[in-house]
């Protein structure tokens, strides 16, 4: 492969990637690698950060290299879209995976999950069905408004309507955990009968 005229820039101290012209293989060297990219991105001594920028450089060979692996990987490993030197899964390390915990961090957003989870564990457990049709998003939407923020403290669960069908969009009641208690009490005694009689009592709800 002819890669690599150009020159690692004197001064830093990528100072084993002297193997200029060097056939390079798939396993290059950290150090050879490091200075590779910095060869590709054209950065100098005077720009400490390789990262900043990323210029137009063609990936060669149907390879690009992933500064996490610190190798070239073939361009199926990388995902699609604007060109970053980080391959699919370490993206999925650095950014995916953390903004799922940043989100796990707000309190609406934590809501929502555990909201979800006990729904779907109540559609397995108590009422016998394979899955549930809600999205997480359309948690979110049914809550009343500041209902994450914990204005009111009363812990909240979500119950299909029509314990028959599916949790969905449209079937779908939030309740407190103790109508959630009372109204699986009901299910379990009396199916879906007792259960909508029991759901009945709450009055106007939705
Ligand atoms: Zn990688």
């Amino acid at each position: 492969m002819r890669r690599r005229e150009c020159a690692v820039t004197p001064g830093r101290d990528t100072n084993d990637a002297v193997d200029d012209g060097a056939s390079k293989t798939l396993q290059t060297p950290p150090g050879a690698a490091a200075a590779e990219l910095q060869c590709q991105l054209g950065g100098t001594g005077a720009s400490p950060s390789p990262y900043a920028t990323l210029g137009p450089v063609p990936d060669l060979d149907n390879r690009r290299f992933c500064r996490a692996c610190e190798t070239t990987l073939p361009l199926e490993a990388f995902p699609p879209g604007t060109r970053r030197y980080l391959c699919r899964r370490h993206a999925w390390l650095r950014v995916k995976k953390p903004s799922k915990e940043r989100a796990l961090a707000d309190p609406l957003r934590r809501l929502v999950d555990r909201l979800w989870k006990r729904g779907w564990d109540d559609a397995q457990t108590a009422f016998g069905h394979p899955r549930v049709a809600l999205r997480q998003a359309d948690i979110a939407g049914l809550l009343p408004e500041g209902g994450g923020g914990g204005g009111g403290d009363k812990p909240l669960a979500i119950v299909p309507a029509d314990p028959i069908q599916l949790l969905s969009n449209e079937n779908v009641v939030v309740v407190g955990m103790d109508v959630r208690r009372r109204l699986l009490r009901a299910y379990r005694a009396g199916g879906a009968n007792m259960y909508l009689a029991e759901l009945g009592k709450l009055g106007r709800f939705g």
